[in-house]
């Protein structure tokens, strides 16, 4: 029998754990989609999204996951034989590749490397070489734990003439990514991540050139056609075209209510200072990050696992043994890296007793930490930043 004592943490970039308001609101009774009570939860959903994304577009709602507002953005921006330029740098920007393939566009594939950032001195060259109408990104790419310069990359994408679209689907809620003032042309993100939700719902937010380009746009879409979701969210009140997912849209209200309550710069602040104590953690532990040492990487910490360690023991072990669940490493990183997410409802112990299970894991398996030792660099910090430590509101 499961031991009942063992209390579980979850501790990966999505999904992540939820504030309790969020799943109770998920326990009331059904609401038709029509009824004035769901209508005023999808009306406010949709002017909360937009304070989130830092935009004045609409943010088109789907159901479906993250990878659903990808496919939207591709389905509506990618051409059949045109070339769209796919910037990646790890899994989920290959995944834009994959979808431009799909959507039959030319893709033009500049991989930066898994670990590395997308340059923008590189993004302007390879635009230079193979221009393109249309630039896919991401901003936290969750495989490797890198943080894009999301407003560099837009701002090379735009000399060129090419419209950028972003993967924010870890990266938004956790790290700033004000839409309008950097001037990104479409954001797509998901419910399950920073955004403190279950998983099941898409955002895309096209602006105005974006939605252009969409219209202009041939066949091959219907669920994800934004001018369909975009006319439907334009009346007044809003009406989604397809029945939304209610159950989600009420809990994901709740957990954009508490964002505000908390304030988006509180919440930047916060994610700052637990990717901090984590990589000082790292750090004071003598084991490498995996990509650059980034004040700006606060979406989910990626660590090296020392050699002559099974690393694909190390997140079985913390889950299994301690009740904490961490990612390892996707594809070519798999038994090479750990990573230990904080985008969402995460504070302060959340980040102290993973680090501790993490050290206990590490000797467990045969390599020597002097144990506590990462624990009190990220105590350091946290008391650093003085009192009351960081919890989410
Ligand atoms: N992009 C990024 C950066 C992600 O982290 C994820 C999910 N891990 C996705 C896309 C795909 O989202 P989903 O699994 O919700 O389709």
């Amino acid at each position: 029998m499961a031991n009942p004592y063992l209390k579980r943490y979850l501790m990966t970039a999505g999904p992540t754990p939820l504030p309790p308001a969020v799943s109770q609101v998920m326990a009331e009774p059904m609401l038709y989609h029509r009824a004035p009570a769901f209508i005023e939860v999808y009306a406010r959903v949709l002017e909360r999204l937009r304070m989130v994304f830092g935009t004045a577009n609409d943010v088109l709602l789907f159901a479906g996951s993250g990878t659903g507002g990808m496919e939207s953005a591709v389905a509506n921006l990618a051409r059949p034989g045109e070339p769209a330029l796919v910037a990646s740098c790890g899994k989920f920007g290959e995944r834009w590749a994959e979808l431009c393939d799909a959507f039959g566009a030319r893709t033009v594939h500049f991989e930066a490397g898994w670990g590395s950032k997308v340059e923008p001195a590189e993004l302007d060259h390879r635009l230079q070489a193979d221009p393109a109408e249309v630039v896919f990104t991401t901003l936290s790419e969750t495989s490797t734990g890198v943080v894009n310069d999301v407003r560099e990359l837009t701002a090379v994408a735009h000399r060129h003439g090419a419209l950028i679209a972003v993967d924010a689907v870890s990266g938004l809620g956790a790290v700033p990514l004000p839409q309008d003032e950097w001037g990104v042309d479409v954001v797509v993100s998901g419910s399950q991540k920073a955004l403190m939700s279950p998983p099941g719902l898409g955002f895309a937010s096209p602006n105005e050139r974006a939605l252009e380009r969409a219209a202009a746009g041939g066949p091959g879409r219907y669920f994800f056609d934004w001018g369909r979701t975009l006319q439907g969210q334009r009346k007044d009140p809003p009406d989604s075209p397809f029945t939304p997912a209610v159950g989600l849209v009420k809990a994901l209200d709740v957990a954009l209510g508490l964002i505000e309550q908390e304030g988006l710069e509180a919440v930047y602040d916060r994610h700052r200072l637990l990717g901090r104590a984590a990589r000082e953690a790292v750090r004071a532990l003598d084991l490498e990050l995996f990509g650059p040492d980034d004040e700006n990487a606060n979406v989910v910490t990626a660590i090296k696992l020392p050699d002559g360690i099974d690393g694909a023991k190390v997140p079985k072990l913390m889950r299994d043994r301690y009740g904490i669940t961490i990612a390892g490493g996707q594809g070519r990183l798999k038994g090479r890296i750990a990573r230990i997410a904080h985008c969402g409802y995460f504070g302060a112990f959340d980040i102290v007793l993973t680090v501790a299970a993490f050290e206990m894991t590490l000797r467990e398996l045969g390599h020597e930490v002097e144990l506590g030792t990462g624990v009190a660099a990220a105590q350091r910090v946290f008391l650093d930043a003085g009192v009351p430590v960081p919890s989410p509101a």
